[in-house]
């Protein structure tokens, strides 16, 4: 099968199948073997490797995949994609195509079946309207990781790296980085895809912590105090924890936490970093 990273053999592939893009499964396919190359470098995809790919639209980075892993297994939500799949894919034996949305799979058991609980790999190039749930399913459900490569949006991708102090840090920010090391590894403009989207994009590498970098009581209570004071980022941090109920908390006892950490009370969340939302976290009553 010829290299679909070349545009006039990914044109050809949608021709033979009169395939239509459907917009509502964010589908732009990547149409540049530098990018493509990059993408499966950054990833340190090794011989040893399972990949799982979110997305493998007509197979253009599983072909790339499919080369320097041991298996790949590509979670496709389209059905139209499939038959184009086996034929695009047909060199390969070790690639398997499964037709379902990616936030129904059970990651955990696919990884316990295929790779006897190893860390596996993931890459892909991600339909752009559902990154933050998929991004936050694979961090969340802690099934075993080594990375996470994704082309994302670029705003996306720099929120994600983002500390205390720019508007762009928030509740995404803080999650990614209490469960992995966010590196920004390529910016890719819009004409490396079919159809261009009209954003421009980035590869991030998410390598996961052994152990994540504070330590706190509760994690689920953590994030839930994180959720809501970005909720409402423009409010006092006490104000927005205490006009979110499910946070049950009242705005003198954020107040009280807060003058026991030396800081001031009319702070806002977007001030504080992981360690201290860490420390509030274990300040409050549950
Ligand atoms: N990997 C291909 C490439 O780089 O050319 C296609 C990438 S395209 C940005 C995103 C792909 O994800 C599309 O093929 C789309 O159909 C698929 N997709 C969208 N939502 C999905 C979901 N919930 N589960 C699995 N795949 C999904």
């Amino acid at each position: 099968m010829a290299e679909l990273g070349i545009p006039q053999n990914t044109i050809a592939v949608l021709q033979k199948y009169g395939f239509r893009f459907q917009k509502k499964y964010g589908q732009n396919f990547l149409i540049d073997t530098n990018v493509l190359e990059r993408i499966v470098k950054e990833a340190l995809v090794g011989p040893e490797d399972l990949v799982l790919e979110i997305g493998p639209g007509i197979g253009t980075m599983t072909q790339y995949l499919a080369e320097a892993a041991r298996e790949v297994v590509a979670v496709e939500i389209d059905r139209n994609l499939i038959p184009i799949l086996e034929d695009t894919l047909s060199a390969y034996s070790n690639v398997t195509v499964l037709n379902e949305d990616i936030l129904k799979v059970d990651i955990g058991a696919l990884v316990r079946e295929r790779n006897e609980g190893r860390p596996v790999k993931v890459v892909a190039n991600l339909p752009y309207y559902i990154t933050t749930p998929i991004v936050m399913e694979l961090l969340e459900s802690r099934v075993p990781l080594e990375n996470i490569t994704i082309m994302v949006q670029k705003e996306v991708a720099e929120r994600m790296q983002m500390g205390p102090g720019s508007k762009d840090y928030g509740a995404l920010s803080l999650a990614v980085q209490y469960y992995a090391r966010p590196e920004i590894v390529a910016n890719v403009p819009p004409n490396c895809f079919m159809p261009r989207p009209n954003v421009g994009s980035a590869v991030i590498r998410l390598t996961l912590h052994k152990e994540p970098p504070v330590k706190v009581r509760d994690e689920h209570r953590m994030f839930q105090l994180i959720r809501a004071s970005f909720l409402q980022r423009r409010k006092t941090l006490a104000n927005a924890l205490a006009n979110a109920p499910e946070t049950g908390l009242t705005r003198e006892e954020v107040q009280e936490a807060l003058q026991k950490m030396e800081l001031s009370e009319t702070i806002r969340g977007e001030a504080l970093s992981l360690e201290q939302f860490a420390l509030l976290s274990d300040l409050l009553p549950v």
